[in-house]
């Protein structure tokens, strides 16, 4: 799905008067200053900064033992601060103290770590006894709060603070151009008037009833008097559900383009993300701006990202973000009248999982469903996406949309697309119908890998695989009928059978297991050509074992558990740990799925071992052909209706 409005709309910047910065900032300012100014002053200019620290070893030689010191001063009973006798000054060995110490008369002269009071007491009376001095050195012990202490505290507060005002500062003189404080705003795009969406219902092909119903919201937005005058209300929120692919995204495009009216368009993944409320906040935000600009269109794709079932808490999943948004979107809905002339669109393809508030009267009451295409359809969408490609006049539309069942829109637009790069990779002027059947092959089974390297034997293994999906499906009735057999590589598969599947809207017990016998068809002619089993048959064993399950636990198609249905279309239940079923009911289950798909595969087993010559034939003409078509199928195995047994 796209939301990419990129080409026909611009963002929408609420264009506010720049606010200055008020005086309050001025001030603020000025305080921060002057305390960092004299914070720097006292680191750069105390005195006490410019004393020469010296160990006790020199204090005691050069100082103490020649009685020069005139006191102690021990600071927080960790420094002592050495005072020199003014006399003693003038002696050579103190000269360089004149071009440090700031005050020399006054002092300190030296500073010295002590470990401990008692220690240096200690130390200091032991000294003096040994020099035998008579006259004691005065010790004074003071207490001085240090300034570092507090610089070091109260500089990280200042940096801080600084950074705030800065980004205020940024935030109020460039109103909300900048993203960091924008997070609390729908991002949603605005198609204005003058940069309409250029897509047009004529840009939708097909989806006639669709089209009815939105033409609808489109007339309730030009000519809203025409239903108010009778006392309608106009809906207030409508929801496009349908498969991905299938043009919801288009058709909101279209309703844009053609109502004439500015049109704000989100993802619902968009409200969410890492900052808790944000979703809130843009919802209420796009609200906002919708309702500026009434009449006015909103469009929310994939709802499903914020309106899932609030009841169904995943024990890994909680997140209560989601659910603030979704009741913020469910507030919202409810709180503008139904006439302000402004029309709610949203789009899933999960309709089940959404929750049930969502979707009461008033909110999403109107359901359009858009389906995946028909023949008919699918030729309408081929001619919309063709309209600008140059096609060679052997290109049949006719063909290719019916050899296109299951195919969306989206994938239609995608095989124009790839058909044109193909026939452009060869040097074509015109796209082929070759092109067109090498892209639908592409966008079916991935890309072809001719270089992959395969040893011989594994191609062998693979040539009988393949066939035995082949001449399996070709003796069962209910299979969709085969188009061709390859052994070329693809995308993630190693070979492919390809069938041309039916249109149809419900499948048959009969159905179901003929599908299982043909998936296990491979499986099958391993054993019997080479009686040995390979790993090559995991996707077509996960597919079967999943289809069985269906069948009994869903379908009700087995006749031990009878017409039983654990299926919840409400997906309240979706807990893997909480099964709908007693343990007794899980074992039979299990027990009658082994059985369905056991018998299953005896069923082809035999079927092969009957056919086993055709099966050596189609599987030699493989390792030949690479891809064997249809018309060579007919040749090793007759034509398909006259042979269907089984
Ligand atoms: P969704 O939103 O349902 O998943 P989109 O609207 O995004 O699907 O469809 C993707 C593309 O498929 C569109 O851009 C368009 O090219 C093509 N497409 C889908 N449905 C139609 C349609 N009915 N008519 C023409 N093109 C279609």
């Amino acid at each position: 799905m796209t939301t990419d409005n990129s080409n026909n709309s611009s963002s929408y910047k609420d264009k506010k008067p720049l606010s200055k910065p008020s005086g309050g900032f001025k001030i603020s300012w000025f305080y921060v200053v002057v305390i960092f100014l004299l914070l720097v002053f006292y680191v750069f200019f105390n005195p006490s900064n410019y004393v020469e620290e010296i160990s006790w070893k020199d204090f005691n030689n050069l100082m103490l033992s020649q009685q020069d010191v005139e006191k102690i001063v021990i600071v927080n009973k960790s420094i002592a601060e050495i005072y020199i006798k003014r006399d003693r000054l003038e002696e050579a060995k103190y000269q360089e103290l004149k071009k440090r110490v700031f005050s020399l008369n006054n002092g300190p002269h030296y500073s010295m770590q002590i470990g401990s009071v008692d220690s240096f007491e200690n130390k200091l009376e032991n000294a003096e006894e040994h020099f035998s001095s008579d006259v004691k050195t005065t010790v004074i012990y003071t207490t001085r709060t240090n300034m570092s202490d507090l610089f070091s505290w109260l500089l990280p507060i200042i940096l801080i603070v600084v950074f705030w005002l800065f980004l205020f500062r940024r935030f109020a003189s460039k109103n909300d151009t900048n993203p960091l404080f924008n997070f609390g705003k729908s991002t949603a795009k605005l198609t204005t008037k003058d940069k309409r969406s250029e897509v047009t219902f004529k840009d939708v092909a097909g989806l006639k009833e669709a089209k009815v119903e939105v033409m609808e919201v489109v007339d309730f937005l030009q000519n809203p008097e025409k239903y108010t005058k009778l006392g309608a209300k106009i809906p207030k929120g409508v929801m496009l559900v349908g498969p991905p692919g299938t043009g919801k995204t288009l058709m909101a495009k279209a309703i844009a383009g053609e109502a004439d009216v500015p049109f704000y368009s989100m993802s619902g993944a968009e409200f969410v993300e890492m900052f808790v409320g944000v979703g809130a906040s843009r919802v209420r935000d796009l609200f906002k701006r919708a309702k500026e600009k009434a009449p006015s269109i909103i469009f929310i794709d994939e709802i499903d990202a914020v309106g899932r079932s609030r009841g169904k808490i995943n024990a890994f999943q909680a997140n209560d973000e989601r659910e603030s948004t979704l009741n913020q979107l469910l507030t919202e809905l409810d709180g503008f009248g139904s006439n302000t002339g402004v029309i709610v669109l949203a789009a899933t393809n999960r309709p089940d999982i959404l929750d049930k508030a969502l979707l009461r009267p008033g909110r999403f009451d109107r359901h359009i469903y858009l389906e995946l295409p028909n023949k008919q359809e699918r030729i309408e969408i081929f001619n919309v996406h063709i309209s600008n490609l140059k096609l060679a006049k052997n290109a049949d539309l006719d063909v290719l949309s019916a050899l296109t069942p299951g195919f969306s829109g989206a994938d239609i637009a995608n095989i124009c697309n790839e058909a044109a790069l193909i026939a452009a990779r060869k040097n074509k002027n015109e796209i082929e119908h070759e092109d067109f059947m090498g892209a639908r092959d592409r966008v079916v089974g991935g890309l072809e890998r001719k270089s992959k390297i395969i040893s011989p034997n594994e191609k062998n293994i693979i040539a009988y695989h393949e066939a035995g999906h082949a001449v399996a499906s070709w003796y069962l009735k209910h299979v969709d009928s085969l188009v061709k057999v390859s052994i070329i590589p693809r995308g993630k598969s190693l070979g492919s059978a390809w069938y041309l599947p039916e249109e149809r809207q419900i499948v048959t017990k009969s159905q179901f297991i003929d599908q299982i016998c043909a998936s296990l068809g491979g499986r099958a002619a391993e054993e019997v050509i080479f009686n040995e089993m390979s790993s090559g048959a995991l996707d077509d064993l996960e597919k079967i074992t999943k289809q069985a399950y269906s069948m009994v636990a869903y379908y009700g198609l087995d006749k031990t558990i009878g017409p039983l249905s654990f299926y919840d279309s409400t997906g309240q239940n979706e807990s893997v740990f909480k099964k709908p079923y007693s343990e007794n009911m899980a074992k039979l289950i299990d027990k009658e799925v082994q059985n369905l798909i056991l018998k299953a595969y005896q069923r082809t087993l035999d079927l092969l071992v009957m056919h086993k010559s055709e099966l050596e034939k189609l599987a030699q003409l493989l390792l030949k052909k690479e891809v064997v078509e249809k018309d060579d199928l007919e040749l090793i195995l007759g034509v398909r209706e006259t042979k269907a047994l089984l």
